[in-house]
């Protein structure tokens, strides 16, 4: 039975569930892991971070814990719906989408409605 290295796919051999060769490549794999999320997730974060500023920057100037926005003016402000911490549904069967504190559905085809925590 052999294996490859995880890193530089060299067949290694010695005890069994071995995955590098040495350090040197256990880091190196462990790096290009790092760095792969990173772009990935830091990207994400980004868009998850201005959201969260969107809705607190209108909370700031309404000074409510609920108010409604329409959709237009979140999207021309650059809210990216697809982006949330999480969501659930109600049991009227109203979908809450979370970001961060807040959270926010769709009251109707145009409006929004958010809550903060
Ligand atoms: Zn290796």
């Amino acid at each position: 039975m052999s294996w490859i290295c995880a890193n530089c796919q060299k067949k290694l051999s010695g005890r069994k569930g071995k995955r590098f060769c040495d350090s040197i490549c256990k880091n190196e794999y462990h790096n290009k892991m790092r760095l792969a999320n990173a772009e990935v997730t830091q990207t994400i974060d980004s868009f998850m971070h201005r959201n969260r500023t969107i809705l607190f920057e209108i909370y700031l100037e309404k000074r409510i814990k609920k108010y409604f926005v329409t959709k237009a003016y979140l999207t021309k402000k650059g809210f990216k719906f697809k982006y949330h911490t999480g969501s659930t549904v109600n049991s009227q069967g109203k979908t809450y989408h979370y970001i961060y504190d807040f959270r926010y559905m769709e009251f109707s085809s145009d409006q929004i409605m958010v809550l903060k925590n």
